[in-house]
Formats: structure tokens, sequence, C-alpha cells
């Protein structure tokens, strides 16, 4: 067991006042593999501090030369590769090849991405008489949760760093080690001192602690509904800049006549990824009621062909889910289906075959769901597919936008003119038309209670840029 002692702040690393650790679990294992600082108000200040003493040297820092910082961090990144899958793989139970090609793959794109980005990024305009000037907000809190815990945070840290701001970054409790991985490697890229900054904790400590720093100017949170909403609530009182990326209840729209057996196939695969640990999965799945049996009878082979097993096998597609108190919450939301009276197909709350010890649940497929239960209303986060019928296209896209949420989703049809004029309608931030793939350059944010801001790409670059106009 590897225990770490140190926070990083100001380009170094530097030892926690705080007595208390946090132990990092290893899920599939039920294992504990390290602790980390539990760190206080006041490795959060002396961060903050830090983050602040940076600012005016790394704003005024040519974006072609931020830009070239940002490539050094994305060559490490490659790197580092294999480490990054093993560690996420180690602390989240993520199957070692997802890991490979999302964990770690996601991040190394992003940060090119923004590498080109700050070198590229027009940050000044004329309108009229006026020249605009995009500068950097200032210092970021960001605070991240573990199911894509080096993705959520460097979709966070490169637009910051990007744009000129200085950050420090609060990881989830569960996935510390990534977090100091990545900070490892901000080192070895030699950025400036105190540009980045990283302080494990708890988050009603540090967390809120960060959130709450009067020398933060822009807090960006990714997490749940319930946390993100005190945040904002901080943030609105403080007249802080908020970035709020929140939970999911995506619908899968699969329209008449479109290819059914593609459909659920892609589907089901987009819901078990990650153990349903996504926020954005397509756990609600609408077919006509005249299809309904042929989509049960698809998505059942379907669900069948995960296995949950050793994440550390390379033939193993979906792993454990992150803890004991995230399964056990997992399993409740199963028995509710079944009380409700949603008709349970596969899996169910018991522990998969021969894996007693470990975090896992059932791959669990729900038929016969009403839109009004519990199970189609709230984000499970586990690998857990509700199938859902309706009547006609009207009834599928008021099925689809009954959610408080409104993060994603996908429309399939034979015609992809009806499927686009279909999506435009779904009050979500994204759709994935007839499987259209994931594109790191697009906005990706939530309409409704799925938050407030978007991330990726330019759009998630603006998110750390505030203006200043000259009239002239
Ligand atoms: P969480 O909200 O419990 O924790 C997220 C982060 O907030 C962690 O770092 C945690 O320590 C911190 N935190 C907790 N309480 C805090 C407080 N009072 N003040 C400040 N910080 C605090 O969420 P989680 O369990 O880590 O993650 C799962 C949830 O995140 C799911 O609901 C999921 O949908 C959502 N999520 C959303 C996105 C997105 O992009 N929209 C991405 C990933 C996860």
């Amino acid at each position: 067991m590897r225990e770490h002692h140190s926070v990083y702040l100001d380009g170094t690393w530097l030892p926690s006042t705080s007595t208390e650790t946090i132990e990092v679990l290893d899920p599939a294992r039920d294992e504990v593999i390290a602790t980390v600082p539990a760190g206080t108000d006041e490795d959060v200040d002396r961060a903050v501090r830090a983050a602040q003493a940076a600012l005016p040297g790394w704003r005024t820092t040519a974006p072609a030369r931020r830009a070239a910082y940002l490539e050094a961090l994305a060559d490490q990144l490659d790197a580092h590769a294999e480490e990054i899958a093993r560690t996420v793989t180690d602390e989240l139970g993520c199957p070692v090849g997802f890991s490979r090609a999302v964990q770690a793959g996601l991040p190394r794109q992003v940060a090119r991405s923004y590498a080109e980005l700050a070198a590229t990024h027009p940050f000044e305009e004329r309108i009229g008489n006026s020249h605009v000037f995009h500068e950097p907000v200032g210092v970021v809190g960001a605070i991240t949760p573990w199911n894509y815990p080096l993705h959520q945070i460097v979709a966070k840290v490169a637009p910051a760093l990007a744009a000129g701001c200085t950050v420090v970054v609060k990881p989830a409790e569960n996935t510390p080690l990534v977090a100091l991985l990545l900070a490892r490697l901000v080192d070895a890229a030699g950025l400036p001192a105190g540009v980045f900054n990283l302080v494990t904790g708890l988050g009603p400590v540090a967390g809120e602690a960060l959130a709450r720093h009067p020398g933060v100017d822009l807090v960006s949170f990714t997490g749940s509904t319930r946390v993100g909403r005190h945040i904002g609530a901080l943030a609105g009182g403080e007249v802080k800049r908020v970035a709020l990326e929140l939970g999911g209840k995506s619908a899968n729209v699969i329209l008449p006549g479109a290819d059914l057996t593609k459909a659920v196939k892609i589907g089901v695969a987009n819901v078990m990824a990650n153990s349903g640990q996504t926020c954005s999965a397509w756990t609600r799945m609408l077919v006509p009621a005249e299809h309904h049996e042929e989509a049960v009878r698809l998505a059942t082979a379907a669900v069948a062909k995960y296995v949950p097993g050793d994440p550390r096998d390379e033939t193993v597609r979906v792993g454990p889910v992150v803890s004991h108190a995230q399964r056990d919450r997992v399993r409740g939301y199963i028995e509710r289906g079944v009380s409700e009276g949603a008709r349970l197909v596969a899996g169910g709350p018991q522990a998969p075959e021969g894996l007693d010890r470990g975090c896992y649940v059932r791959p669990t497929l729900f038929t016969d769901v009403e839109p009004d239960m519990v199970i189609a209303q709230e984000e499970i986060f586990g690998p857990v597919l509700s199938l859902l019928r309706y009547q006609d296209t009207e009834d599928a896209l008021r099925i689809a936008n009954d959610s408080r949420y409104g993060l994603s989703g996908a429309v399939w049809s034979e015609d992809q003119a009806e499927a686009v004029a279909f999506a435009r309608r779904m009050r979500t931030g994204q759709v994935d038309v007839n499987g259209g793939r994931f594109n790191p350059l697009a906005p990706f944010g939530g309409y409704k209670q799925s938050g407030v801001g978007r991330e990726l790409g330019p759009h998630g670059l603006a998110e750390y840029l505030h203006t200043q106009s000259l009239q002239l």
C-alpha cells in the first residue's frame, strides 16, 4: 500500500497540514491500495494563494507560449498512457482496455485540442468602434468526480490554462491517484510554478473551502446535481462565475423503421461502458410498441454478453462499480424497479455469480418501465437499462423530454432528416444521430438540471474567458 502525504502547490510537493487521510479502494479486489491526505482549509488557502501569485505572469504569457506548455503536457500524457490506464483501473475498476482507449485516450486528445486552440484562438476582436479583449477569468477552482477521473480534470485544466487562468484542483475522494499522477506530469512538463495546484480531500471540507474561497474567480464543478445545486448557491452568494456539469437520464429513441438490431446493440453497449457510470449514458431506451418484444429479445441477448469480471483481464468488458456505497445504491435502485412493477429480464440485485467480493453489480435490464417510475426518472449510475415502449413519434418525444435532466441522447431512423428533425425537438445538450461518434471538440453540457455551461472545444474555452471592451 502506498501512502501519499503531500499536496502539489506552487510547483512543489508540500506536506499537507492535515493529519487525516483518505483510503483509496481497489473496488475489484476490495482492498485499500493507497492513502492520500484529507486536505484542509489551510491547504486549499495555500493553493489558491499560489494560483493568485502565478496569475499575472501566466495571463500575460503569449498564447503561443501557453500552447507550447500544453503540448508538453500532452506529450507527458502520451508517454505515460499505460500508467494512467492502469491507475484508473486500480482505483475505479474500469476494464483495462476501456481505460486505455477512453480514460487515458480522451485526456490526451483534449489536452492536444487545447494546445491547438490556445495557439489559434482570436483573443481579441473589433466590433464597430470597440476593441474587445477576451481575457482570462482569473483563478479557477476545479472540483471533479470519479467516473472519468482524468478526463474530467483535463477538460477543465486544459481550457483554463489555454485561456490564461491558473487552477486549483480538488479531485474526487475515490480516485485521487490519477490526479496525483497528473500533477507529476504537469511538473515534468515544466509548467511555471503555481499555474496548476492540486489538493486532495473530502468534498464537504476541501471542496467546500475551494468553492467558498474569495480568491477563486470561477468554480467549475462536475458531479451530482445535489452537490452542484449547493455549489451554484455558494457561487451565487459571492457573485462569482460557476460552471456545472451534472447528472443525466438520457433517452435513446429508436424510431419506427430504424435498424433495430444495430440500435439496440449500440444502446446496450453505451449503458454498460464503465459499468454504467457515465453521466451521458442512454439509460432509457425508447422503442415503438409494435417492436417491443423484438427489442426485448435483442437487448436481453446483448446484455448477456456483459459478464462482470476482473477489470485487469483483457477480455472483460464490465468491471465493478467504484465503491461499496455505489454498489449498494445501484442494487437499491434495482430492488426499487422490481417493487415498482417493472419486469426484470436480466440481472438483479444479487452479487454476480462467483463475485461476492468486490463492488460488482449484475448488468440489469428492465422492460415494461413506465415513464414516471423512479428507475425511469432518477440517475442510477450503474449497469442498469430501462426499456420503455411508445405509441407514436409524439409520444416518444414526450417521454424523451419527460425528465428533469437534459444532458445527452440518441435518435435512430432509416431517414437521417427525420432523425435530425426529431433530435432538434429533444431538450438536451447533445444528441447522437444514427450512431454519430463522440466529438471531443463539440460543446458538451446540459439543459435543465444537467448543468450550466459547456465544456470541450472552443465553447469550453469560452467558459474561462470574459471580455473587456475599449471604445476608441
Ligand atoms: P459528487 O457530487 O458527490 O462529488 C463530485 C465532487 O464534488 C467530488 O470531488 C466531491 O468531493 C465534491 N464535493 C462533494 N460535496 C461537496 C461540497 N459540499 N462542496 C464542494 N465539493 C463537494 O458526485 P460523484 O458521486 O463524485 O459523481 C457522480 C455524479 O456526477 C453523477 O451524478 C454523475 O452524473 C455526475 N457527473 C456528471 C458529469 C457531467 O459532465 N455532466 C460527468 C461526470 C459525473
